[in-house]
């Protein structure tokens, strides 16, 4: 949901404009540096500016754990911290078969990669670096802890036929003899849903030449043809940010928090909200709505405890 200004400050004077009413003070420029904690069980935040604010309850919503003070403040207390992962990233595929191809995209694909039994369908996106779209994001996230062991080097799977087997295909391809005999293999089949630009580059990695026609294309070239348009082979040699997206797994342990409060389950009086969590959803505002649930949920019960 947008507001009608289509702008995020309006978010932001929202969310402002309420605290200032309800007379909440808001402080700026003094990052919390560290935290402690006294006997009869009070909270102490040290400012960067000398200051410092004593609370019955606090909550930590530093945001990711590249930020390192949340994990900070989360581990002093005893709370397991998940490695962090970048999620939400691009495939960097160079591949003579993209040459030329940037911003062609194609509709139904799947992309799997080999060895991880991890497949996602969508639609897909050729860059000038490799692969992106919504199938290659949500692979990231499923993926990111396995993709980063990896270090962004394996082996995946295009099929560019959405979930067609390649014998669908292949039949496809032998029918076209009867249908189009004269017609020459490079010049596509109507309404199939690749590009032709794309197609003509399959077309060519599987070896035939521009002017093989139906009538004369091999056996074995209409299955390596076949091949590549249902589970082309492609090795992908590193990531790359989504230049509008970027999430970080891994945060603080969930089994270590009280999801109906937020509260954590070691100490009390610590809550945590936001992406300093070991949450991290796939692309589509699944993000800021598990940082406004879990920090809403966490704000009500801080509001709760008597100051
Ligand atoms: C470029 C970009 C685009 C994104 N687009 C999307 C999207 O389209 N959809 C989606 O769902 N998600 C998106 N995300 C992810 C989403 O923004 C985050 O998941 C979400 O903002 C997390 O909210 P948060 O409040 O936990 O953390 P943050 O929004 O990171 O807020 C953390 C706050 O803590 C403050 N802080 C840090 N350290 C200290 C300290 N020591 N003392 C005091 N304060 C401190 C920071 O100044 C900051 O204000 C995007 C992220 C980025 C970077």
């Amino acid at each position: 949901m947008f507001p009608t200004t289509d702008r995020s400050q309006t978010v932001i004077e929202c969310l402002t404009g309420t605290a200032e009413k309800l007379g909440v003070e808001v402080k700026t420029r003094c990052a919390v540096q560290s935290v402690d904690r006294t006997e009869d069980g009070r909270w102490i935040l040290l400012l960067e500016d000398g200051s410092s604010v004593s609370a019955a309850a606090i909550m930590v919503a530093t945001g990711g754990i590249r930020t390192p003070i949340g994990a900070k403040i989360a581990s002093a207390f005893g709370h397991t911290v998940v490695e962090a992962a970048p999620s939400l990233f691009t495939f960097k595929v160079p591949d003579r078969r993209f040459r030329e191809l940037s911003g062609v995209s194609v509709e139904n694909t799947t992309v799997t990669v080999i060895g991880e039994k991890m497949n996602e369908a969508g639609p897909l996106l050729i860059t000038h670096w490799g692969v992106s779209g919504p199938v290659v994001l949500k692979l990231s996230a499923r993926g990111a802890r396995e993709l980063q062991d990896l270090d962004y080097q394996f082996t995946i799977h295009i099929n560019w036929c959405g979930g067609s087997s390649l014998q669908e295909i292949d039949e496809i391809l032998q029918g076209q003899r009867e249908v189009s005999p004269k017609k020459r293999v490079h010049s596509g089949i109507q309404n199939f849903g690749i590009p032709s630009r794309l197609w003509q580059s399959l077309a060519a990695a599987s070896g035939i030449q521009t002017d093989v026609t139906w009538s004369n294309l091999s056996k074995e070239e209409r299955k390596r043809f076949a091949r590549e348009l249902t589970a082309g082979e492609f090795s992908v040699n590193g990531q790359s940010l989504n230049k509008d997206e970027f999430v970080t797994a891994g945060g603080v342990s969930l089994k270590e928090v009280n999801f109906k409060t937020m509260e954590s389950r070691l100490v009390s009086g610590l809550y945590f909200g936001g992406e300093v969590l070991d949450i991290d959803g796939v692309t589509g505002g699944f993000n800021f709505q598990s940082a406004w649930t879990t920090g809403r949920i966490a704000g009500e019960s801080v509001a709760s405890v008597s100051s």
